[in-house]
Formats: C-alpha cells, structure tokens, sequence
C-alpha cells in the first residue's frame, strides 16, 4: 500500500491503536511509517529516504523489492493457498531438503513462524529427545548471558538481558546462563585466553551441574543483538567438544546469522567440528519477505522420534508454520543467494569495510571495533581507560544524528542496566557499494563530531 507523505490522520491512529515492538512509548516523537523501499533503501511519510543500515531486524538480506520472491508467494498463493498440518507439501519437501545440503549433512527440519518459536521447539526436542533415550532428569538448558533467544517465555528464559526480562518473571524452570566469550570486558582475568576460558567455564558449571541434568547449550555462534561478540573460530570448536563429551545437544542460534550475514552460509562453519544437533533459523531465511522459523535436527537424532507409539509423538503444533508461501520464499531467497554469489561477496567486501571502520578506534569514545560479515559493532565508551560505557543520551544523539543524514543504524539490547553502547551495523547483504560508501562514510561523519 502507497502511502502519501505527511499523513496527520495516520499519525493520529497509529498512536490510538497501534502498539508498537520494541520502540519505547514517545508521545513527543512522531511514529516513522515506512511507505515503501527500494534495494538497502525506504521511504517514510516524511518523504525522507533512509539506507537501511540494520536490515529490518537484520532479516532483509536481500533488501526490497525482489520481483521474483514476490513473484513466488503470489504463484504458490494463487496456487494452493495452505495445507493442512497432518498433511505435507512441496515447498516445505524441497525446503527441508535444501536446508539439509546447505548444513553438508543428513538434518530433519520442522517448520514454525519465527525465531521464538524455532529456539521453544529446540528446546523441546532436547528434552524429548533425552526423555526417550531414558533420562527424563537430563532437562536442563545453558545459555549465555547477553544472549537473545527470543520473546515468548522459553525463548526468553534461555534470553540473559536482565532488563528484558523483569516484569515476566519467574523465569521458567531449568535455564541456566554462563559467561560470553567477551574479551573486551573478560569476566575471565587471563585476558589473552578469555575465549577460551569461557568455553571451559561452559564445563565446570555442566559438572557442577552434574551432566546427567543438562540436555543443551544454546548459543549463537556470533552474539547479534546483545553487542556484536566475536570470539576466535576456536570457542565454538572447543564448546563443541565439550557438549560431545557429555551428551549436551548443541543448539546453535543462527536466526541472524544464518544465510551469509558472516560471509558463510552458516556462522558454525567459520569453526572447525562445530556442526550443531540442532540449528535454528528464521529472519534471513525468507530474506524478511514472509514469516517462517525452521528448527533443523541432525536426522540421527530424529531417528528417535521415528516410533509408532505415542510417547516418541512430537507434540507441537504451529498452524502456520512452513506456511507454503512461505516456504516458496525461502526457496527463492536461498536461489537467490546463490545464484548472484552473495555470501562469497559478503566475505570479501567486508575486509574492507571493517579495515574503515577500525580507523575509527582512535577516536575517544569507540572503544572496540568489532565484526564479521555484514554484521558490525561499534563499543562507545566515556573513557578508553574506565571504559564506562558512553551515556544513553550520547549513544541517542549519534543514532538521532545518522538518522538526520539518512542512516538508520541500531544499538544493542537492554544487557546490563546503562550498557546499551554498542552501535549495531547489518546491512542488507546485497547492499551495492554505493549503498556501504555511504553508511561507513555517514558513520565516520558522526562520530568524528560528536568526539
Ligand atoms: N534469536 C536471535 C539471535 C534473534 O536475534 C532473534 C530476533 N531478534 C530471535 C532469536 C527471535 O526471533 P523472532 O523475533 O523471529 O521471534
């Protein structure tokens, strides 16, 4: 739907009905209603054009306006508009099929409609799965603190932003948080091994816990939302190695980094013997067009659910989830991908962007450059010595500042009270150079002057 530009009358009922995500109730501010988008590029009723410097919610991987993804929904639309649940269709077949070669190894896939759902239905599986290998008391979940895992309370249990989740609580039973591999600010005091010692830390509270108790360690293999965390390819490989050694399911959250974000088609893949048990997607997987969540299983493990009697049922039910539209999407986006060669030019454009941005670390407020793929993290910082993180204020004042010269960049979530000072940069992975001249060049601008 076209919208005209400075509608009063939409700012009016956008503010009497519309309760919007994540954006703080402002009755000062007037909404930003985005009215149309081209490429890495929107519109909003301000008549201004914005580059789209975080991807949506870094889901729109292939940007705006992809005639042939839109093309797909309309034709399996047109075609055969839902299919019931105990029934199968083929899009979700040749989906789950591409998914499973896209992993390099045999994995079952089930369907759902988002990130959330794709980490609730993962941790059921584990906690299934163990049930039927006849230990029921193996239940428990590891995740890690400035982890996001989603919104409804599972998801958000195994989330460790302290801030997001007062008011929700009690938590539900059985999650437990560790460290990140966060050497700017180690909880581990032999800095040069801090990714490291993280991943050992991750075994000693398995043992503490005693073994027999834990079903899974979730992670993402690059923390996104939570401040743009990049250890070394070795943390993931020695974690890894550690759920192997205690029959911990690895559960690897590639719901942002999924589909090229790192310059792999998978995050894992940047380690060696990371392959997860169970991988979960959503965002980049319809490139944003359509909402679809898939939890990915290494089909040895469904082997145990391949049984007759009614306790090794999977019990969930998603009426929408592998939507056929949505899995058309997903084929398409995945097509797409491959066809233009896109996550192979994310690895090698993003040398150069992050060798620009590192010149930024000698200014007084950033104090960490850090990134990977399109995915980018900024640490600002009131002094480089302290490292107080910069002030709520001063972070508003540089995103306001982008926004005003037409770069929408985001920052990380509530982590700790006061430390929301991680500038959070993903563009569209099919951004043309022109499109990431501007946002390196507009984020240099702004920072250099608000020094
Ligand atoms: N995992 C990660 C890493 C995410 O960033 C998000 C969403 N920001 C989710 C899970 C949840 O996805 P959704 O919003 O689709 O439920």
């Amino acid at each position: 739907m076209k919208v005209e530009a400075g509608t009063e009358d939409l700012v009016q009922k956008d503010r009497a009905h519309l309760w919007h995500s994540m954006a703080k109730y402002n009755e000062k501010a007037a909404p930003m209603i985005v009215s149309e988008g081209e490429g890495s590029w929107f519109t909003a009723t301000d008549g201004k054009k914005y580059l789209d410097g975080v991807s949506g919610l870094w889901c729109l991987n292939l940007g705006h306006g992809r005639q042939e993804i839109a093309q797909a929904a309309y034709d399996q639309l047109l075609n055969m508009s839902y299919s019931p649940l105990t029934m199968s269709h083929v899009p979700a077949i040749e989906l789950s099929t591409k998914i499973s070669e896209l992993l390099g190894e045999s994995y079952t896939t089930y369907f759902s409609n988002s990130g959330s759902e794709a980490n609730e239905v993962a941790f059921k599986i584990a906690r299934q799965y163990h049930a039927q290998n006849g230990k029921p008391e193996k239940y428990k979940i590891i995740s890690r603190y400035r982890a996001y895992h989603g919104s409804t309370l599972g998801a958000l249990s195994a989330t460790a932003q302290a801030n997001r989740k007062t008011k929700y609580g009690p938590s539900a039973p059985g999650f437990l948080h560790v460290p990140p591999p966060y050497s700017y600010r180690s909880s581990f005091a032999d800095r040069a091994n801090s990714d490291l010692a993280a991943a050992d830390y991750v075994e000693e509270v398995i043992n503490w816990e005693d073994p027999e108790t834990v079903a899974a360690f979730i992670l993402e293999p690059y923390i996104s939302g939570g401040g743009v965390i990049i250890p070394s390819p070795e943390y993931l490989t020695r974690v890894a190695e550690i759920c192997r050694k205690y029959d911990v399911l690895l559960i690897l959250d590639e719901v942002v980094s999924g589909f090229g974000r790192t310059g792999e088609m998978f995050g894992f893949m940047h380690s060696k013997d990371a392959q997860p048990d169970i991988i979960t997607m959503a965002k980049g997987l319809t490139s944003g067009y359509l909402p679809l969540g898939a939890t990915a299983v290494r089909s040895t493990i469904y082997e145990r659910f391949k049984k007759q009697e009614t306790k090794a049922h999977f019990r969930h039910i998603s009426t929408f989830g592998g939507h056929p539209a949505a899995c058309a999407v997903a084929l398409k986006s995945i097509e797409i991908l491959e066809r233009e060669r896109i996550v192979e030019r994310v690895a090698t454009v993003s040398q150069s962007i992050l060798s620009k941005l590192h010149q930024l670390n000698m200014l007084p407020q950033v104090g960490e450059v850090r990134g990977i793929g399109f995915l980018y993290g900024i640490e600002l910082v009131e002094d480089k010595e302290t490292k107080a993180p910069l002030s709520d204020e001063k972070v508003g004042a540089i995103l306001a500042a982008c926004k005003e010269k037409g770069l929408i960049i985001g920052r990380n979530g509530d982590t700790i009270p006061g430390y929301q000072n991680v500038l959070i940069i993903a563009p569209p992975l099919s951004s043309t150079e022109d499109d990431l001249h501007f946002l390196v060049r507009t984020i240099d601008t702004v920072l250099r002057a608000q020094a």
